[in-house]
């Protein structure tokens, strides 16, 4: 029975993270991987079944994966580079995603603007390529046998070539007469197995500004493709306008469009509907965690049937569901008001078959529809969401920036703090030990009380200030081991936010994470931090530097409330760490960083977005420090090095102080700053925190050369990459020690 509805994927981790449990067991020896794959199996089915339940005409096959879709892509065009020439099958697999003891991994980013991360393809033109069908079929005869006709999801030859390196240098999409007919010939193979299967092509990358050329691609491709097979090529994440354009000419069946992040997509209507192509209307978010507005989403479709003939149109996600945590119903102890306004990937798929058989005037259970138009009347009142209060210092605020400008700031700051040229520091966190953390779930839990808590908490960080006093370390940190995390540690004690029990989202490979969600107004109880720091500059004479996370960070790592606009929430963190920043100062504490960890992550797909985002980032940062007096040093950190299309941005945030990722990059990326002149002071990473291995003296000398050949010792501090929170206790304090040392030997060359 046709029921007109549409999904674009569905997680894979499994509901308790199975997949994730059985591949680290595997991976430690523990299980054979026979076992790995009796429990993908497992799994597949189950997820296969609760779509079927829910009335999902068109569920996927090939949207499960063992580690990621990216990486079965290149297995199944044998695109292996050279290293791994001698391994096979699983061994195979699992060292291009996690390396092996001879080998490094394939390099892995993220997915588009989401927190899932691929393996990156890495093309050359003397590699060939051969189809390995066998995964894509297996997995379509899966469900067969279980009586459910899929669809099978592949990534996108564009997508998938957009996303590759050449490692013999030059382009990508060169390659594509080489894939191209694997992909054919895959289509030839998949007819073979059924009549009439259909082919979802996801392709993404058609969201993004694309040059000329490969808009031509798109054109020839799917010419080609749409000739030998029945297809959707699907995109998501934003408008694919242009994209969309090219493909109404091309022979392909359906078209699916996000309409949740690509409102412009509605301008493709016209189009679409002259070609009388299948319109697949993704209108259930597939990134977010709110239940769904009906009468919202109802509105949306009808406006869609007033151009697209009722009759061509699919209810849809607006992508796969792999964004979000898989079911509500381990939310136990969700406060019951908050878990109402909820929906997470099992939820969306009653809520895709609903507005289906509401839409197309199938019989429904009208309950159901009440039900949601009373949770989203409730959201739009609740006490727990809105705040007069909150609104309304936001509204009306007054101070936007600090008052004096940097020339007079560092001035005063260089004279009252006192610190040397090339200045040493750390950036925040130190090792968390055992102990740390059995200390930190152990209070959660009721496990310990607060004194034995305290006390373990104190202990660290008096063990942390002794050892960088007798290193040397001239600014210096507490050691953050009171934080699990550098945003659900502010997020538990800012209201308006919410945690999740089982909230677990696939991030890469086996890991997950658990995102915290901001559902309502943001404000600060009280202060956060201030105890901590004042403890441990009580500890020493030494200058503490004080640590937060700042509001583009907090905002970017969490599900956001969808019902204002972005830059309100990251307005209302903004206004509430600016309160933190002066109680921080009152109590005595001189320089203060705010870590924007996740500031070029936020970044737009589309460059016409880019200005808008700028100009709020920007804005909420310096509102976040503009109660900094001039006295007061803030610093910031940002866990990345590419500054080249952002450096203005990054010198209009008018940090005092900004310590960044370039360890592994020289002082290449460092150029940039010297080209346009950028006058605030700089501390480029002097070695990699990724790997244990502890750097000599004499590389961070090299390196610190390196950073004098670009700018003045008077504008360089000196301190390694990023947090040391992942790294152990005896290879941080060596290698803190060598780079002390380093500095010391770097400063009597000079003078
Ligand atoms: N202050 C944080 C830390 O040191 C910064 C982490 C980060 O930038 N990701 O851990
Ligand atoms: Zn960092």
């Amino acid at each position: 029975m046709l029921k007109n509805n549409y999904l674009v994927g569905f997680p894979r981790i499994g509901e308790q993270r199975e997949l994730k449990k059985v591949l680290e067991k595997f991976w430690a020896k523990k299980c054979s991987y026979s076992e790995v794959k009796k429990v993908a199996c497992s799994l597949k089915k189950r997820h296969w079944n609760y779509q079927k339940e829910a009335g999902i005409e068109h569920i996927s096959s090939n949207d499960f994966s063992l580690y990621d879709n990216v990486l079965d892509t290149s297995f199944m065009l044998n695109a292996i580079p050279k290293r791994f020439k001698n391994l096979k099958d699983e061994e195979l697999y699992f060292a291009m995603a996690r390396g092996n003891k001879e080998e490094t991994a394939c390099e892995m980013t993220k997915w588009f603007n989401t927190n899932y991360h691929y393996i990156v393809p890495e093309l050359s033109l003397e590699d060939e390529y051969v189809l390995d069908a066998s995964k894509v079929i297996q997995e379509y005869l899966e469900a067969k046998n279980l009586g459910i006709k899929t669809k099978i999801n592949l990534v996108g030859p564009i997508t998938y070539l957009g996303l590759s390196k050449r490692v013999d240098g030059g382009d990508c999409y060169e390659l594509l007469e080489k894939i191209l007919p694997l992909y054919e010939e895959l289509l030839l193979k998949i007819n073979e197995l059924d009549s009439n299967i259909l082919v979802q092509f996801d392709e993404p990358i058609f969201v993004k500004d694309l040059d000329s050329k490969v808009y031509d691609l798109i054109k020839y491709t799917y010419d080609k493709l749409g000739s030998n097979a029945k297809i959707a090529v699907v995109t998501y994440f934003e408008h694919s306008n242009e994209a969309t354009n090219i493909l109404v000419n091309t022979p392909i069946w359906a078209i699916g469009l996000d309409f949740i992040h690509g409102k412009e997509n509605l301008i493709s209507l016209e189009i679409i509907a002259k070609s009388d192509k299948k319109l697949i209307v993704g209108v259930v978010d597939g990134r977010n965690i709110w239940k769904n507005d009906f009468e919202k989403s109802l509105n949306l479709l009808e406006h869609v049937t007033k151009i697209v003939k009722k009759d061509n149109i699919l209810i849809s996600s607006s992508c796969s569901l792999l964004h979000v945590p898989f079911t509500l119903k381990y939310e136990e102890k969700q406060n019951s008001e908050i878990k109402n306004w909820l929906s997470y990937a099992v939820e969306k798929l009653d809520e895709v078959s609903l507005i289906s058989k509401i839409f197309f005037n199938k019989k429904y259970d009208k309950n159901s529809f009440l039900e949601n138009s009373k949770a989203n009347k409730s959201r739009k009142t609740s006490k727990l969401i809105h705040s007069e209060k909150v609104k309304n210092r936001v509204k009306n605020l007054k101070c936007l920036e600090r008052k004096e400008t940097y020339e007079n700031r560092i001035k005063i700051q260089k004279k009252l703090l006192g610190y040397e040229e090339l200045a040493t520091t750390t950036i925040g966190s130190f090792p968390q030990t055992p102990e740390v953390r059995l200390a930190r779930s152990g209070f959660k839990k009721g496990l310990i009380t607060q004194e034995e808590y305290l006390k373990e908490m104190k202990t660290y960080i008096d063990k942390c200030i002794e050892f960088q006093e007798q290193c040397g370390l001239e600014v210096l940190v507490h050691g953050e081991p009171e934080r699990n995390d550098m945003v659900e540690y502010f997020g538990e004690q800012l209201k308006g936010y919410g945690f999740s029990q089982n909230g677990w989202v696939q991030s890469y490979g086996s890991r997950c994470v658990k995102p915290p969600f901001i559902y309502g107004d943001i404000s600060r109880a009280k202060p956060m931090t201030v105890e901590w720091i004042s403890y441990a500059q009580s500890k020493t004479k030494k200058i503490m530097k004080g640590m937060l996370t700042g509001p583009v960070t907090i905002l970017n790592w969490s599900f956001v409330r969808d019902d204002i606009p972005r830059s309100e929430v990251s307005k209302q963190i903004a206004v509430g760490l600016s309160d933190e920043i002066d109680d921080l100062q009152n109590a005595g504490i001189k320089i203060i960083q705010v870590d924007e960890a996740a500031f070029k992550e936020g970044y737009p797909l589309r460059c016409s977005k880019i200005k808008e985002y700028e100009s709020w980032a920007v804005r909420d940062f310096k509102i976040c420090v503009s109660r900094a007096k001039k006295e007061t040093q803030i610093h910031t950190h940002m866990c990345y090095s590419e500054f080249n299309d952002i450096i203005k941005t990054i010198e209009a945030m008018d940090a005092d102080v900004i310590t960044i990722e370039t360890a592994r990059s020289g002082n290449e990326l460092l150029k940039i700053f010297k080209k346009i002149g950028y006058k605030q002071e700089v501390g480029p990473g002097v070695y990699d925190i990724h790997s244990p291995r502890v750097p000599s003296v004499k590389e961070i000398k090299t390196q610190i050369k390196l950073l004098l050949e670009v700018l003045p010792k008077e504008q360089l501090w000196i301190n390694p990459d990023c947090g040391l929170k992942t790294r152990g206790w005896s290879e941080t304090k060596e290698a803190l020690i060598n780079m002390v040392e380093a500095v010391k030997q770097v400063r009597n060359e000079l003078s």
